[in-house]
Formats: C-alpha cells, structure tokens, sequence
C-alpha cells in the first residue's frame, strides 16, 4: 500500500473517529442500533488502530494494526492498510479471530446451572426429565439464548450438539435459532432425550436434512452433522443399532460426532472405535478423558479429532483432560462448553483460561502452555478439528470475517500489557466491544445489533416456566 493511500486512509479515519478515544465512533453505534431485530448486511469497514493478534504464524500480532472486511471476506490485514467503507477506530482494543466453540448442547441451556447437588438432580436426570417434555419451541428457545451469550462473549462459531431431536420439527427449531442470531455454526443431529439404546435413532429427520440442507444453511453459515451415540453410552450398544447409523452418515457424507470415554473411569473405548473402523477425519471424539497412548496413536493415525470441555469435565468430576498429551501426538484438538446446565456461564475464554491452567497444574509448571498456546487451542486449532480452518480461525486475506475486538478499557482489562496473556486470563463478555461474523457485524459499542436481548431472555423464562409446569418439577 502506498504512503498517499495510507495517508488519506488515516484522514478518514481521524474524520470519523475524532474524539471518541478509542470508543466506536456514536453515530456508527447508532446506526447499528437501528438495524436491532435484523441481522445487518454484509458492508466494507476497516477496524484500525488495535493491536491484531492475527493468529497466523506468518502475520503474527500487529501493533496499530487493521484490518480491512468487505463483502464478509477479510480483503487486508497490516500495519498500513487503505480500505473503503466505514472507518472504525480501534485503538486500545485486542483484534483477534472470534472463538471457535467445537460441541456444545445448546437447546439445554434452558436449563442453565440447573443441575443440583444432589445425585437425582445431577445433570443427567435433569435434562433427561425436562427433555422429554420439550416442544419445537423449547428448544428454539434454548439455542436462541446460546447462540446470544456466544456471540455476546466473542464466538463466532459453535456446534450446537442436538442430542434431544424428538421430531423433525424439534431439529428445524434448532437451526432456526441458529440462522436467526447470524453465529456461524454446525447443526448435528441427534437423538431424542429418553430413547431406549436398543432403539435406532430415526434416520429419517437427517435425511430429510441433508436433501434439503441448502434451505437451512443460511447461506453456507450453517452445516450439517450427525451426532451419534457411538458403541457405549451406559452401557454397550448394540452393532445392529450403531452401525447403520454411523453407516448412513457416511453414505449423506456428513460428519460424524460422538461422546467416547468421557471420564477417567470409561476406559477401552477407542481401541474398539479403531478396530471396527469406526474412526476417520470425519469423526469428532468428545472427551476421550482415558485413552492410553496406544489409543491415542489410534486418533492420531485415524486423523479423528478431540473435543475437549475442561468447564463440565471438572465440574461433573469426569477428570482431567488429555489436552497437552493428544497435542504432543499432534491429534486436531479444539475446545468446548459442552453444557450451561452444569457449566453456567458458556464464555469461552474462561474455558480456554482453565483449560491452560489445568494443564499447567498437571504439568506442575507455569510455563507448561502458554497463554497463546491456549488461545491458538480456542481459534485457529479449533478451526482444524472442525475442518474449517481454510474459512475462519486466522485473520488473514481471503479468509472469512469472523473476528472480535476486546476492550481493554475497563477495570479488570487495564493496562495494556501482553495482548495473549490480557486475552485469556481477562476476558469477559462485558469486554467484548465488537464481533463481526462473516462480515456482518453483531455487536458493536458492547451491544448486540441484531438482538433484542430483553426479548430473547423473556421468552427464554416463558418456555422454562413452560417446561417446569408439564415437568411438575418444583
Ligand atoms: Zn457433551
């Protein structure tokens, strides 16, 4: 770029942002607020003046970097970039790509921190007994206020996990709310809650699906999966029910998700994936908290990926994760919520923040992982595991425009030190000022601008209410 372009580019920009000290500039937070209740277009700006954890091993961080979006595509990333559209300022703020969540049960965020204390109202039975009692519009509902807190706290991407699809209908709901928040997402279809493992899940509603899949993808936003029960769940099941199920995935060429020794007690649960191939680069293991080394040649061989969800692993006592031992095997790992019904809170960055630490205290050390490290587990390596990492994960030219700008302005972001370790170790959804997801943006100023946040809460309050009563649950 040259030094007269920068120049005029620095001009417009002082133009609008002049006086606003490092706050978006008012009259571009108004517009965004006008556009509230539909998702806002695709248009050019170009954030600058931030430091840009870029996330890419060639660009690196950028002080008073920018980054020029147009038409949802990441067009410049650099020091001295010349963009059109909107200018919008930037200093004191991190830009990084947004969080990329990897499995994640969205519809049961109804249920947040619902589990209790005590053994029949632990996690399980809770959401099994609501479960069962959910209507389309339940679970609507539930993802609606998923897909809002990610967006709120700087994800960009999840993968809502529907592990309670009771109906076509119950799956259509899902997707739904997921096109309505404008989240870049993976829909995998499941099972419904309190079906009997000796039953096959109905293919049906996943073919239906896939036949028709581009009327739900909201414009290739949203992708399909299958979520599969896999061979054991309380017990083993039955070939003649996994089988075809994880067969039929196959055959609609879609990808395949599955919880597989999820604490440190279920062990011997990938040997028999590997000899049954049942493993491949279409599989996402979930947990996988108790492989041995050899099991983890497997994953690695296979070219499987790992989900790990440090955040409901602990907190439900299934251990601690595998997380440095499947890098050190170079096993695809990204990083989840897993569930709000245990987890409460589903920011990301404290996930990744416990994440590190957790391995840090296995390890004994404090430079085990790095902050960056963590970071990287939560953007471009989470990309990989979900095989999207030529879209998203990195700020770089040609790539996707899913990025957030973190302030650092604030009481428990101030001052500015190391943008990586500020990042992990202090983000929380009060700090995310802006989110931009394939181009459009969906917060900005700290609020989001195509939600009515009210709205979304109470209608989520109604349906649990709803749930509760037809539950009889006090
Ligand atoms: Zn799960």
């Amino acid at each position: 770029m040259c030094d007269i372009c920068r120049r005029n580019f620095m001009r417009a920009a002082g133009a609008v942002v002049a006086g606003t000290s490092g706050l978006l500039s008012s009259s571009l937070v108004a517009r965004a607020q006008q556009s509230s209740g539909a998702i806002p277009s695709r248009g050019e700006f170009v954030i600058a003046n931030a430091t840009v954890m870029t996330m890419d091993v060639t660009l690196g961080d950028i002080t008073g970097g920018a980054v020029h979006v147009r038409n949802g595509e990441i067009v410049a990333v650099g020091r001295n970039v010349a963009g059109g559209g909107e200018q919008i300022n930037a200093e004191g703020m991190i830009v990084m790509p947004g969080l990329i969540e990897t499995h994640w049960h969205m519809w049961n965020t109804l249920y947040r921190s619902f589990a209790g204390d005590k053994a029949d109202e632990g996690y399980f039975p809770t959401v099994a007994r609501f479960g069962q009692q959910m209507a389309p519009a339940d679970i609507f509902q539930g993802t609606r206020l998923a897909a809002a807190e990610a967006i709120n706290s700087g994800t960009t991407t999840v993968h809502s996990w529907c592990h309670n699809v009771r109906s076509q209908a119950h799956a259509e709901a899902d997707i739904r709310a997921l096109a309505e928040v404008g989240v870049r997402a993976r829909h995998s279809c499941g099972w419904p809650q309190g079906m009997p493992d000796t039953q096959m899940t109905d293919q049906a509603v996943i073919e239906a699906l896939a036949r028709d899949w581009k009327a739900w993808s909201n414009e290739g936003l949203i992708t399909l999966g299958m979520a599969w029960r896999g061979q054991f769940r309380a017990g083993p099941i039955k070939p003649e029910i996994y089988q075809p199920e994880f067969d039929n995935a196959r055959k609609l060429g879609l990808p395949i998700t599955v919880h597989v020794g999820s604490s440190r007690k279920a062990v011997g649960q990938i040997e028999p994936l590997a000899k049954g191939k049942l493993l491949g680069k279409d599989v996402q293991l979930i947990h996988t908290l108790a492989a041995t080394a050899d099991e983890l040649d497997m994953i690695k061989e296979s070219g499987a990926a790992v989900s790990v969800s440090p955040g409901s692993e602990l907190r439900i006592g299934y251990g601690y994760p595998q997380t440095s031992e499947m890098i050190a095997k170079g096993i695809p790992v990204g990083v989840s919520v897993d569930t709000s019904a245990l987890t409460g809170s589903s920011n990301l960055f404290g996930v990744l923040k416990l994440l590190r630490d957790v391995e840090n205290a296995k390890a004994g050390s404090e430079f085990h992982m790095s902050a960056r490290r963590a970071l990287e587990l939560g953007t471009i390596d989470g990309a990989r595991s979900m095989g999207i990492d030529d879209k998203v994960g990195s700020l770089v030219p040609g790539k996707r425009a899913d990025l957030i700008a973190i302030s650092t302005n604030a009481l428990n972001m101030a001052v500015m030190t190391d943008p990586g370790h500020l990042a992990l170790e202090c983000t929380g959804p009060e700090n995310v000022d802006t989110v931009v997801v394939d181009g459009r943006i969906l917060k900005r100023g700290g609020k989001l601008t195509a939600l009515d946040v009210p709205k979304v809460i109470a209608e989520a309050r109604t349906a649990l209410a709803g749930v509760r009563e037809r539950t009889k649950w006090r």
